[in-house]
């Protein structure tokens, strides 16, 4: 897909039926050759099983498939062997992360004891074993909650660099400024790792609210305004985030962003919709079809 990349996310499926589901909608993204897709790992590690699974059947489906894996309630050993399962399985990504406290995304995490407790030492720990794995990290345009200022963001991203990251994937924002303010303060402390805006596809905005106040995202008010519209019409919330997105999407592109991550919720239309919409090759393959 010549001039820009796309990579899309999706969750574990909990169900037989999901996972029919989501291979159904990972095999309609793949006509639209992204870079790679990637499954999360539940709150936890709930759903450590479910998430093997999924990478494994949508990687055979023929995409590259990133597994996310979190320093949650696990030591050190129990972290390793999963990471060999997937090195033995034949996948060569992983989305690196601290994860949440199992109490919940506002509560204080804790590293559990003789496991991994950052982010970056888990960067560490799969490069030690595995050099070449491909490791994605996470990274917040509006700082993560409990980075208290600039300083302690950035450390922790050159920590993750150091450790061997290859990417950041960023949390999801409102604003392509927000994006290209953060990248810029990243630049200027002299880290160039390549940095890469999720975007968020969901539709319940009044749900994405919720959560954006959890995790310290600020929805701004003309953005509120938008979604307010179209409150209570579950077609037009759609319409309003595909057009949203696209928005956001084509303001970055004007700030010379070439790589997006689309959170899908695990649904196929919107992430079309938009993908089309970005991207020139896309849509003349589409329509070729
Ligand atoms: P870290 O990068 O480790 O940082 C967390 C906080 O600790 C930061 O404030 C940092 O400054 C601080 N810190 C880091 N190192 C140190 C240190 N040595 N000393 C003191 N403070 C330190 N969650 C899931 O449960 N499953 C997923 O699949 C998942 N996927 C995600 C994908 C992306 C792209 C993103 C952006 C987030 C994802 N999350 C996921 C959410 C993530 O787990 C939470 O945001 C979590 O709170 C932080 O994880 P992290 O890897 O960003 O943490």
């Amino acid at each position: 897909m010549s001039d820009i990349n796309i990579s899309y996310e999706f969750f574990p499926p909990k169900s037989e039926v999901s996972s029919r589901n989501l291979l159904s909608v990972a095999k309609k993204l793949k006509r639209f050759d992204p870079a790679f897709v990637s499954v999360t790992y539940g709150a936890g590690g709930t759903t450590q099983a479910r998430t093997f699974d999924a990478v494994k059947d949508i990687a055979q489906a023929g995409l590259k498939t990133a597994a996310h894996l979190t320093c949650v309630d696990a030591t050190q050993a129990e972290i390793d062997a999963i990471v060999d399962g997937y090195y033995d399985a034949g996948i060569r990504n992983i989305v690196a992360l601290r994860g949440d406290s199992p109490n919940g995304i506002d509560k204080a995490y804790t590293p559990t004891p003789g496991g991994y407790a950052y982010g970056s030492d888990l960067v560490a720990g799969i490069k030690s074993r595995h050099a070449d794995m491909d490791v994605s990290v996470s990274a917040y345009p509006e700082r993560h909650p409990e980075s208290g200022h600039w300083d302690a963001e950035i450390d922790n991203l050159k920590r993750k660099v150091d450790a061997g990251a290859d990417r950041a994937i960023t949390q999801y924002f409102f604003k392509a400024d927000t994006f290209l303010s953060f990248v810029d303060k990243v630049r200027a402390a002299g880290v160039d790792l390549p940095i890469v805006p999720g975007i968020m596809l969901q539709p319940n905005f009044e749900g994405l609210c919720n959560m954006s106040a959890k995790c310290g995202v600020a929805v701004p008010p003309d953005v509120r305004a938008r979604f307010d519209r179209a409150a209570g019409d579950k077609d037009a919330l759609k319409d309003e985030t595909t057009a949203f997105a696209t928005g956001l999407i084509e303001d970055l592109k004007a700030g010379g962003v070439k790589d997006f991550h689309l959170y899908t919720l695990n649904k196929s239309a919107i992430a079309s919709t938009v993908t089309r919409a970005i991207t020139p090759a896309a849509r003349r393959a589409t329509q070729a079809a």
